[in-house]
């Protein structure tokens, strides 16, 4: 019997995916950004690892035990993190119970896990939020560590073929990279596959960020020029997290 190791989860939320939804945050993450807001989400521990009191450990069955305490003020679930695709099979599991349940399942991703062979989950989903941190590999690596562009970008063609990209999402970190170049470029990706793709600008805050030393959060102002920048650049559904 598969487990996974969750760090916790929101019984109520209104603002992952449509309506209301319980959020479960999974544990570890392949990446490692500059301003995670969940940097105890981070660190990745198996089945078999020494898990701290602080995480759960938990089936299938079990999950879906509490998720049942949410019945009927939801219209379902969310998976998020950490980057909840590390936990793949589980969620697979998860998700063919929840739909059962007659829930919508919603992923909330980094966008790093390739999903072109991941017919079966994609067929239990309902939709996917993705982020596309940065438009180029130098500067995915300084924001994330990591270089996965082309995957990114693979993953956001295939969600949108399927009907499954609910959003794409930008945070806006000042002082970290070129946002003005980001910004265009990431707009253009978007407005090239379809002018209509959800894109979402989320204005940085240090709030929660273990070491914000350099990362400027960006004003108002700042922000609404990003989204008119999005705008003239091909994008129609713009919208900006102050
Ligand atoms: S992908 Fe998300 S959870 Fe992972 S390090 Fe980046 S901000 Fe944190």
């Amino acid at each position: 019997m598969q487990r996974a190791v969750i760090n916790r989860w929101i019984n109520f939320s209104p603002i992952d995916g449509p309506g209301n939804r319980t959020v479960i945050f999974f544990q570890g993450c392949n990446l490692n950004c500059s301003y995670c807001h969940n940097p105890e989400t981070i660190e990745i521990y198996d089945n078999k690892s020494k898990i701290p009191g602080s995480l759960y450990l938990l089936t299938v069955d079990e999950l879906i035990e509490k998720i049942k305490q949410n019945f009927p003020y939801i219209s379902g679930i969310t998976v998020s993190g950490g980057e909840p695709l590390l936990q793949l099979e589980f969620i697979k599991e998860l998700f063919s119970k929840t739909k059962k349940l007659g829930l919508s399942n919603f992923i909330d991703t980094n966008g790093t896990i390739p999903l072109t062979e991941q017919k079966t989950l994609l067929d239990l989903t309902d939709g996917v939020m993705i982020d596309f941190k940065a438009s180029n590999s130098a500067d995915l690596i300084e924001v994330t560590g990591s270089d996965k562009l082309e995957i990114i970008k693979e993953n956001i063609i295939l969600l949108n073929d399927v009907g499954l990209l609910h959003e794409v999402r930008t945070v806006i970190a000042g002082g970290l990279i070129n946002y003005q170049e980001n910004v265009v470029e990431i707009a253009g990706f978007i407005a090239e596959i379809d002018p209509e793709i959800k894109f979402k600008l989320i204005a940085y805050r240090n709030h929660g960020v273990e070491n914000s030393e350099g990362i400027i959060e960006p004003s108002t102002e700042d922000i609404n020029n990003y989204k008119k920048l999005a705008r003239t650049n091909g994008c129609k559904n713009i919208q900006i997290i102050k």
